[in-house]
């Protein structure tokens, strides 16, 4: 029996399991993320168990993170908010436990494969995954490939128009205050209205604004990657009342400019949740692990 490894590693919790694909995935574990030491040993722990029929282990991760192989620092996340966690090398100890392939990518990135190799954006070439929760980010796959550059994208962090005067909320982004994620993730949500996106009402004022900021971020994805897809995840967009809002937005703030097909009508089909819901990370390290390309 050949077994791949994926681990969807957050700021809360290491999402584990083994598995050959979305209708397999076994012993699926969930691992708190405490000191690296203690997570990453229960990690290697849960791995062992099935060492034998273990072929390769996909990562997908929260960033941000070194993914140039000839780096020094390969593997590593070189800041982070979350104490403890800067400097930490995730692949190490994973490559040290068991010599076989392992992947790393980006949460993101890892979860625009999951979608385009079993979700919503099969079949697609050149899509964006974006990720609305405790931050923003955004992962793309250019061509049938995850798109690097010199790092990996960070489409939360792109600025958007902020007026100040219909909107005095500074936002919450630690290095930019009113970038996209300062002013739209969950936590600049709830820092602005004072309650969590979770109990925020359906008709709070609030969910046109961010339906707009949001719309105003992909406007700028749309411009430069023209993708044929966007896929919106993450906590945030549980709210489901905001996708025909944001596809309203995009159409209005667009002005008709980009004439491609898939940008007529009311975009029903073109900014969509994920297919494989809050599976998109996890199952997008298990194809990572399985070398899987989303055109197959
Ligand atoms: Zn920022």
């Amino acid at each position: 029996m050949e077994l791949y490894g994926a681990i969807e590693a957050g700021g809360t919790k290491f999402l584990c399991a083994v598995g050959t694909g979305p209708g397999d995935l076994r012993a699926v574990v969930r691992i708190p993320t405490t000191t690296p030491e203690e997570t990453l040993g229960r990690v290697v722990a849960f791995f062992r168990g099935f060492r034998s029929e273990l072929r390769a282990i996909g990562v997908g991760a929260f960033g941000p993170l070194d993914l140039n192989p000839n780096s020094p620092a390969f593997g590593t996340i070189p800041t982070t908010p979350k104490p403890g966690w800067s400097g930490v090398n995730l692949l190490k100890p994973l490559q040290e436990a068991f010599r076989i392939p392992i992947r790393l990518e980006t949460d993101v990135n890892a979860a625009a494969l999951g979608e385009g190799c079993w979700g919503a954006a099969q079949g697609l070439e050149t899509f964006v995954y974006l990720t609305v929760g405790t931050g923003i980010g955004g992962g793309a796959i250019v061509h049938g490939r995850l798109l690097h550059g010199a790092l990996h994208p960070e489409m939360g962090h792109i600025r958007i128009p902020h007026d100040r005067e219909r909107d005095p909320f500074p936002g919450v982004c630690p290095f930019h205050g009113d970038c996209l994620e300062g002013l739209a993730s969950g936590p600049a949500l709830e820092a602005r209205w004072g309650q969590s996106p979770e109990s925020l009402p359906e008709d709070h004022p609030g969910w046109e604004l961010e339906a707009e900021y949001l719309a105003l971020g992909l406007i700028d994805i749309l411009c430069v990657l023209v993708p044929e897809r966007i896929i919106l995840g993450g906590g945030v967009m549980q709210n489901r009342s905001l996708f025909p809002r944001i596809r309203w937005w995009v159409k209005e703030l667009l002005k008709g400019y980009l004439p491609a097909p898939v940008l007529r009508g009311d975009l029903d089909d073109y900014i969509v949740p994920p297919a494989l819901g809050d599976q998109a990370g996890l199952l997008g390290a298990l194809a990572l692990a399985m070398d899987k390309a989303p055109l197959g």
